[in-house]
């Protein structure tokens, strides 16, 4: 019989170790970085991913196929999803004692992470400023919701969130400013490198992070820093969604009066009940509110 078109075995696995607007550097097996486009306008490839490429020419060559992940972080705003990391085991969201950090950023951020079923640790960086104990208090809220808070000073001492990072692929997220780059450079001495040639070769003449890279801890222990963020959008998550994310709603759902109770102003709420005895924080059933409103817009929007 005449052959078909060519098996997909001939393709070449290999893991995406950097992805920049619409190109990306997959990592294969002989530890060869190849410089890859996606066909057409495809767009949906994050750092991360195992992916299947076919060589086009010396170093180069496109990426034919993803293969199936086994998470995916990503936001949303009302036209796209914006991925962040495939595959990763562990969210990082880095805080620091100053500039003061966005509470709903944070909030936004772990109800990313439980919607995708990845853990999620916060990282609290620069604790040698004075301004670490009302940081710190203020993320008491997350301790007790059984979230691990890691106090660190990148400029000195990695070692408190080392521990954390092994045996995990974690993705780190936050907003400018905190002390990625730095919490980055310390951890994986060459990264800084990696990122002027980047920032140059995009003309981008910043050397920020512009793009998500992935990097080896240790044989079984990898890290991909984001680049900054100033807003965690939600647009994917249905009210349900978000009300099964703020992880201490879930033990009273499903005893509300109506079924589909928003948990917003009806009678007979459970969720409003345990905040009004004080088992849910007030802080979180707001962060809760603004959420669920903002969704509810957008829901509106498309009717
Ligand atoms: P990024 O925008 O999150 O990548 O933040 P950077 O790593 O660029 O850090 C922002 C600023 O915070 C820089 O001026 C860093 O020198 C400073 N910084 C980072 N880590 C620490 C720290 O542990 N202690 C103090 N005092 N400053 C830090
Ligand atoms: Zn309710």
């Amino acid at each position: 019989m005449a052959s078909r078109a060519r098996p997909q075995a001939s393709l070449e696995p290999g893991l995406v170790v950097a992805a920049y607007g619409r190109r990306y550097r997959v990592e294969v097996d002989t530890g060869l970085e190849i410089d890859c486009m996606t066909r057409g306008k495809r767009s949906d490839v994050a750092c991360g991913d195992r992916v299947r490429i076919a060589r086009s020419g010396e170093g180069v060559g496109v990426i034919e196929s993803i293969d199936e992940r086994r998470t995916l972080f990503y936001r949303s705003d009302a036209r796209r999803q914006k991925l962040i990391a495939a595959n990763v085991t562990q969210i990082v969201v880095v805080v620091a004692s100053r500039p003061a950090f966005s509470d709903d950023l944070v909030t936004r951020c772990l109800v990313g992470a439980e919607q995708a079923q990845i853990s999620a640790i916060i990282a609290l960086n620069k604790s040698d400023l004075p301004e670490v104990t009302d940081a710190s208090a203020a993320l008491d809220l997350y301790r007790a919701l059984g979230y691990t808070v890691v106090l660190l000073s990148a400029k000195h001492d990695l070692t408190p969130l080392r521990g954390h990072l092994s045996n995990h692929t974690s993705v780190l997220v936050g907003q400018s400013g905190m002390g990625k780059s730095t919490i980055i450079n310390g951890l994986v001495p060459q990264a800084a490198a990696r990122v002027a040639e980047i920032s140059a070769a995009l003309g981008t003449g910043r050397h920020t992070t512009t793009h998500a890279e992935l990097y080896r801890l240790d044989p079984d222990s990898s890290i991909i820093d984001s680049p900054g963020l100033q807003e965690f959008g939600l647009h994917h998550l249905t009210l349900d969604d978000a009300a099964h994310a703020f992880v201490e709603f879930r033990q009273w759902l499903g005893d509300c009066r109506f079924r589909n109770c928003r948990h917003m102003s009806e009678p007979d709420c459970a969720i409003l009940s345990a905040a009004a005895r004080g088992d849910i924080a007030q802080r979180r059933i707001h962060a809760y509110h603004r959420l669920a409103e903002e969704l509810s817009r957008k829901r509106a929007e498309w009717q």
